[in-house]
């Protein structure tokens, strides 16, 4: 939980928060009067500058639902925290009718079960994975066995851990299927809690976004940020003209360029100024153009596209912005965009909608109605990904589909609190879903 790193110097805060007014109220009887400054510090001491959980507060259980410590407290006046379970991790229906989504979150998942005292078994991260096999058996992604009273509190911070990233992750995926070989940048971070900047890039990165345009997010997956410039730079220069100007001059030559030609005339005009003031150097026209003003925002492509083209500007691209998603993208591309900016489809996708349900006590299959007992393993035909959910040690079965060989895809990820699989980066685990999407359909 990287992102909450730098937040650790609110645990304090936190923590003190109630005591705030006495303390403020107390140094003011006690003696001289404090100075503003000095209220304004205590101030900031006691109030955290964001409204997020903690690492420790995560870690340690307390981000979780009340149920769960209550179960853990009457575990323990029973003397019955060390019965071993299997626990697994099963999605619901998907949303939106989709017919696959993609598995992230893995990371944080095994930095939540770092040094607790089970083994967590799971999909790699970035597998494609649809919510039954072929048969219509409900898929797990994970599973964790140990003793449930010692980890029965962090269920609730793993789901959300799984279910968020998870569903941006599948939206990012279905969105670059749609645009093909087309650059497509996540510029969704500002509908969302800024906290979170880092998990929502991360997760559209490895759905297979080309780039993330905020620095933390950027800085977390080990790439530079990509963007054009906001309408606010032309309109507080005053002038298209001399803001795209501004940004050659002043924008070191390695950032491409992209003159964003929607602020004051008609979008093919200042396309053409663009290209015209820029030439050569012109990498690509921004259209973010206002819904009120789009019409048939296709057919306006057209027109620039075709403008630029016969006055030769044809080495200059189009990059759209606003609104986008899997659906409209296609139409978009075919008339000549050739890079996208999607922001909310994808930082507010719906969440993927996992359950954790207990399949095994101490050995024995048990699982409540609804739910299938026993511990499983998915298998998968890495040709067809075909799958197939079989139980946990029965032998390897060849594809019904095409005859070959299927792989384990439930794999050990934490041994005894240890984590023990490799955990790729963030571009491994992109290229990974990359070459499943080749393999799937919308
Ligand atoms: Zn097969």
């Amino acid at each position: 939980m990287a992102e909450h790193r730098a937040l650790r110097h609110g645990i304090d805060i936190h923590r003190h928060a109630l005591e705030e007014p006495r303390h403020l109220l107390h140094a003011a009887e006690d003696g001289p009067w404090p100075s503003l400054g000095e209220l304004a510090r205590r101030y900031l001491r006691y109030h955290p500058h964001v409204h997020v959980a903690t690492d420790e507060e995560i870690k340690s259980g307390e981000a979780t639902d009340v149920y769960f410590v209550r179960t853990k407290r009457i575990l323990e006046a029973k003397g019955l925290m060390d019965v071993r379970v299997v626990a697994e991790i099963t999605p619901g229906e998907l949303p939106q009718r989709w017919p696959w989504a993609v598995l992230c979150g893995v990371e944080e998942v095994a930095r939540l079960f770092e040094g607790v005292p089970v083994n967590v078994y799971s999909m790699p991260e970035g597998t494609v994975f649809r919510h039954t096999d072929h048969r219509g058996i409900r898929e797990p992604v994970l599973f964790i066995e140990g003793p449930y009273g010692r980890f029965c509190v962090l269920e609730t911070p793993m789901l959300g851990l799984l279910c968020q990233a998870s569903g941006v992750a599948t939206k990012a995926a279905r969105v670059k299927k749609a645009a093909g070989d087309c650059l497509v940048v996540a510029f969704g971070t500002r509908r969302m809690h800024p906290a979170l900047a880092p998990m929502l890039d991360r997760a559209a990165y490895i759905g297979g976004l080309d780039a993330v345009s905020n620095l933390v997010g950027a800085k977390l997956i080990g790439q530079k940020p990509v963007g054009t410039m906001p309408h606010a730079l032309i309109i507080v220069m005053g002038d298209q003209v001399r803001a795209w100007k501004a940004f050659d001059e002043v924008i070191e030559p390695e950032v491409p360029r992209v003159a964003l030609v929607d602020t004051y005339y008609d979008e093919k005009i200042e396309a053409v100024m663009a290209a015209e003031a820029l030439g050569e150097r012109l990498f690509a026209v921004r259209l973010d153009t206002p819904g009120s003003r789009r019409g048939d925002f296709a057919e306006i492509i057209r027109e620039v596209r075709w403008e630029l083209d016969i006055r030769g500007h044809r080495h200059v691209k189009i990059f759209v912005s606003g609104g986008l998603n899997e659906y409209n993208i296609p139409e978009l591309r075919e008339a000549g965009a050739e890079a996208f900016g999607v922001g909310t489809s994808i930082s507010n996708a719906p969440v993927v909608d996992f359950a954790m349900d207990i399949v095994e006590v101490e050995g024995r299959p048990c699982a409540k109605r609804g739910k299938l007992g026993g511990k499983k393993q998915v298998w998968r035909c890495p040709e067809c990904l075909l799958d197939l959910v079989m139980p946990f040690g029965a032998e390897a079965p060849e594809c019904p589909r095409c005859g070959g060989e299927m792989e384990a895809m439930l794999r050990p990820l934490i041994e005894d609190g240890r984590i023990v699989a490799e955990l790729p980066s963030p571009s491994d685990i992109r290229a990974y879903v990359l070459k499943q999407l080749e393999k799937v359909e919308l």
